[in-house]
This record gives C-alpha cells, structure tokens and sequence, in this order.
C-alpha cells in the first residue's frame, strides 16, 4: 500500500479548515472531484465513494435490487465480506471453487448455477484478475449480473481494462490493507446509470431529497447511510495519485522475480490471467509438505491455507446460517435447502494449502530481491 503522509496531513487539514465537512454542504467538493478522478482512471462512467468495501458491496447488491430468494456465486477463497454482503440484502451466498490463479473457477461456476442465481461476485484476490471473459462469457450467457470485488485490486488492469469496471457493478475497498489507504472506505463502480442512482440512493438513507437532477423516475426506497467524509476525499484524492506509479514499479520487480523463479525445479509460478500485466507474485508447490518447508525460506511470505477470515472453513457465522435475529434468515427465504460443509470446497484447500506468497520487497533494491529469488530458485 502507498505511505500515508505529509500530503494527505495537508489535505485532510485543508478539507477541514474549509468548513465542508460533507459532500452536500456548500463549497464542498472534494469527494465529487475524487468520483470524477477515479471514473476518468477507471472509464466507469460513474463512481460513489462509500464508507468501506463491504458497505460498497451490500450498496452493489442492493442497487442490482438482488435479495430473498436470490442466489449469488462467491469464491471460496476471498475476505469474508464477499460471503456476508449478500446476507445482509437477504440473498445467500452460495460458494465456487477457486482454481491455480487463487480466483473463482469459471468451471466451477458452471457447476453452481441453478435457477435460483441472479448473481456472480467474482473477486480478484491479491491483486490477482479473475477470468473476466470466460466470466463475463458465462453471465451473458446465463442472464446473471456481475459486481467485480476488486477490494483487493485497485488500480489493477486485465487486458487493458480496469478491474472493478468490466462487470455491471464494481466495488473497492480503500482499508488500511489495501492499495489506496485512507484507514476505512470503498467504492461502487457502475457505468449503468440506474445502478448508479439506485447506489447513490440506498448509500444515503434512500433520500432522494437531495438535487442531483436526475432524469430518471427512480422510486425511494429505504437504505443505509454510508456517506464519506470531505476528510476522506480529500485523502483519497492524494492517494489515488499514488497507486499508478506503485502499481508499476510492483509490476517491473514482479518481472524481475518471476522471470527468475520459474526456472525452479521445486515450485511453479502461480498462474496469472493476464500475465503481461501482473503485480502479484506466488508460487505453487507440489504438495503441502513442501509449501510448509517454503515458508521457511527468505523471499516466501506465507501459505495462503494459513489467511484466516479469507477461507470458507473459517466463515463460522456463514457456515452456521447465523445473523443477528432468527428470523432475519436469508436461508429460510431460498427457494432450496442449502448446507455448507468444512469440506464442500476441497479443490480450493488444496490449492490454498500448497501456494505461498513471495515478497516482492519494495522497500529493498531490485538487484536484492532477484538475489534472493535466485537462491529461492536453488541457482546461484
Ligand atoms: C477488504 C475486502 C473487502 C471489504 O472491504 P472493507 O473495506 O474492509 O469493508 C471485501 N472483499 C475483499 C476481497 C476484501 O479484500
């Protein structure tokens, strides 16, 4: 993620010294010019920044109109937001396998469409781009709407469109985990003009009193507030800035590295659905044993079996049906009985089990870093 520092100190003091504490108060424009930025950056027609990625999905979700009785495709491996958002709406979540390049397979996919689906939430997982044209392929092909999780992928590119802009909807995440930080927020992305409005709506209580001369006859219904701040425009303003040049040097250190480690005999290089634009680096061991014995080594960072909250297995709330009231039970509204199991995933165990993450070490030389991967890679 980009430093948070001086320039986003000045802004933020600057948003605050202004008075226009909120996008509607008078001479307030910070947020709407972060919109607009971001729109341009992206080539969705329309951005609404929110207060966090999950607020973002459940406003996506809403604004498609998915609910009771809908059914909506997530991996089985991503942050358990993606799991939870479609709950809050009353749809569930029904979970698809992930293949090598750790995103949704589109076989899979396949596999778990039923009558009851409205929805896919394809997510690109660590800066990884999921299969967007078979994916894509296959929601046209099935009538399904798309909303892109691109929490994990801001500013990332497949073929040369913007991650978060190829489906029907989009969401970001800017928390402080991501590549744009302000500490807590999100996005939706639409270039659907309905979408938008309906997004707009529920993010602000449903009110349609405030003036945005919309043409469209788009009726009130009731939402949530998730609003931002002028403070948070103001910072992700600076910090949008940023994440084109990070996201480049990443990519050329990706190169670098990966160019040296797939020459391994022990490992292959994860595979990537768009490897000419890649940022994110992991590789897949043969089995179990010798990812656990690669965690041990300089360069490799984790195994992704050990990510928490980011595996089905440890969706504790999701696999046990369980939400704030009983009878708020999205479940008891399917239109079939759906149960999840420890094991209903086991491809993506499997998967998760044998890859681990290498470390591109920004902060340390590139010729470093390569050193390193040589010796990861057993040459000298
Ligand atoms: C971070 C994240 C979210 C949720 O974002 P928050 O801003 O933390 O609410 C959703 N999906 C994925 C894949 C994420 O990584």
């Amino acid at each position: 993620m980009p430093d948070v520092g001086l320039r986003e100190w000045f802004a933020v003091g600057r948003a605050i010294a202004s008075g226009s504490l909120l996008r509607y108060d008078s001479g307030a424009s910070r947020t709407a010019l972060f919109e607009r930025e971001m729109a341009a950056q992206t080539g969705a027609a329309h951005v609404l920044a929110v207060n966090s990625g999950t607020s973002a999905l459940v406003a996506a979700l809403a604004a498609a109109g998915i609910g009771p009785g809908d059914e909506v495709l997530v991996p089985a491996y991503t942050w358990m937001a993606t799991a939870a958002a479609p709950v809050q709406v009353g749809a569930v979540p029904i979970l698809v396998d992930i293949d090598e390049t750790l995103t949704m397979d589109p076989e899979d996919i396949r596999a778990k469409i039923t009558p009851y689906t409205r929805a896919i939430i394809p997510v690109h997982m660590v800066n990884a781009p999921c299969d967007m044209d078979a994916i894509m392929a296959i929601a046209k092909e099935h009538g399904l709407i798309v909303i892109e999780d691109s929490s994990q992928a801001v500013g990332i590119r497949y073929k040369d469109r913007h991650c978060g802009a190829i489906g029907d909807l989009g969401v970001f995440s800017f928390n402080r985990m991501k590549n744009m930080n302000i500490g807590e927020g999100g996005a939706v992305l639409t270039s659907d003009e309905r979408y938008f409005i309906r997004a707009r709506s529920y993010h602000d209580l449903g009110s349609m009193v405030r003036q945005h001369g919309d043409r469209l006859n788009e009726p009130e219904f009731v939402g949530m507030n998730m609003k931002v701040t002028e403070m948070d425009g103001a910072m992700l303003r600076v910090q949008l800035k940023k994440v084109v040049p990070m996201l480049r040097r990443m990519q050329k250190r990706r190169a670098v590295l990966a160019d040296i480690l797939q020459h391994s005999s022990e490992f292959r290089v994860t595979p990537h659905n768009d490897p000419a634009s890649a940022v994110s680096l992991s590789i897949l061991a043969p089995t179990r044993e010798k990812a656990i014995e690669l965690t041990g080594r300089r360069g490799v960072h984790n195994r992704l079996r050990d990510s928490s909250k980011h595996l089905y297995t440890n969706w504790e709330p999701i696999l046990n049906k369980r939400t704030f009231h009983p009878k708020m039970n999205p479940w008891a509204w399917a239109k079939r009985d759906i149960e999840y199991t420890p094991d209903m995933c086991a491809r993506t165990l499997e998967i998760l089990d044998r890859t681990c993450i290498v470390t591109l070490g920004m902060r340390y030389p590139t010729p470093l870093m390569a050193m390193v991967a040589r010796k990861l890679a057993g040459q000298r």
